[in-house]
């Protein structure tokens, strides 16, 4: 049995507060080898439709924001992106987008059935708030996993920045992954206008007390589409504490380093590899629809087709003498623990 660390929220705070945090970033990294080693898994984001019926504030997909061209991939297209992805060795497809019903349960359905019949991936959904019933489906058509962020634990800071939003109905849908089996992504944004230290600190422990199996946290990048325009980007060096102090309390967790990292400081995503994550998430979006999924301005990758990106990422990784993971990257955390 791996020895449970506990680390107090007034200890968390002080830690994010520090200015020489090395030793706390040494000890996330030897966590991260001994409990899931030295490989780093790939995951295909193909972010399939910008539509979104939702307007959260700092999000540049929000409806309001009429200065994007707004695309929709044909289920066919994507079922193509999957068979390319499988063909480069990515294990898994991220299937990702705006809250965009025009995918019906049905098309998702058939969708999810066609990748799982023409692939060998795992398949990864992260499309937003849906009911019991849709979940259920998708998990009994072989999707693997789901992924979506608490965002924030502070509830009126949730509640001001998600108006169609209510966070209790957030995280019935975080409980309904897990009753149905899927195993569970959520995480949260990192320096958001409004949030506090402390407020980081009891995001760090909200994430130990579920025990998601897969945790994707980033930093707040500022949108002049948004109505949080002119506001500050979240911090590189509490985002690194962040990811280390995740890695100490929950050792077994899959943990990216996310692509808005790289906003931060264009080494980003190795520095944070080294903190502790054990994931990357290469974007596998068609190029001519990735520069329109535009979450947050200058997004890296853009220019890049989704082949050159999955052999780029793997280039950065080898960088660091570390190496791809051939298999599907589940969880090591089982359903059972949760
Ligand atoms: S965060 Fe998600 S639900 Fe909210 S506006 Fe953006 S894409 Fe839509």
């Amino acid at each position: 049995m791996e020895k449970e660390t506990y680390i107090s929220k007034h200890d968390i705070i002080e830690i994010l507060k520090k200015d020489d945090f090395s030793d706390i970033v040494k000890q996330a990294d030897y966590i991260r080898r001994e409990n899931v080693g030295e490989e780093v898994h790939l995951r295909g984001i193909c972010e399939f439709s910008n539509f979104c019926r939702k307007d959260c504030l700092y999000c540049g997909l929000r409806k309001s924001n009429k200065k994007i061209p707004r695309y929709r991939m044909s289920p066919e297209e994507i079922l193509r992106t999957a068979v390319l992805i499988d063909k480069h060795g990515i294990k898994t497809i991220v299937l990702q987008s705006g809250e965009d019903i025009w995918f019906t349960k049905k098309i998702l359905t058939k969708l999810i059935e066609d990748i799982k019949t023409h692939t060998d991936l795992a398949v990864t959904l992260s499309i937003g708030e849906r009911s019991f019933d849709e979940y259920k489906v998708f998990k009994d058509a072989g999707a693997d996993r789901y992924l979506l962020r608490f965002e924030t634990s502070n509830e009126n800071l949730f509640k001001k920045l998600h108006p169609d939003d209510d966070y209790h109905e957030r995280l019935k849908c975080l409980q309904w992954f897990s009753d149905l089996g899927y195993q569970v992504g959520s995480g949260c944004m990192i320096g958001l206008p409004g949030q506090t230290i402390k407020d980081i600190a009891d995001d760090i422990l909200f994430i130990k007390k579920w025990n998601f199996h897969m945790v994707g946290a980033g930093p707040y990048i500022s949108n002049d589409d948004t109505p949080l325009s002119g506001s500050k980007n979240g911090n590189f060096s509490i985002v690194q504490k962040f990811i280390a102090l995740v890695r100490i309390l929950c050792p077994k967790v899959l943990l990216p380093a996310t692509t808005a990292m790289d906003i931060l400081r264009s080494d980003a995503r190795e520095i944070i590899l080294q903190s502790g994550a054990n994931v990357v998430m290469p974007n596998i979006t068609p190029q001519k629809y990735k520069q329109n999924y535009r979450l947050y301005p200058d997004k890296p990758c853009i220019g890049e087709d989704p082949i050159t990106c999955r052999y780029c990422m793997e280039n950065r990784v080898k960088k660091i003498g570390r190496k791809i993971a051939q298999d599907h990257g589940h969880s090591l955390i089982s359903i059972r623990e949760k």
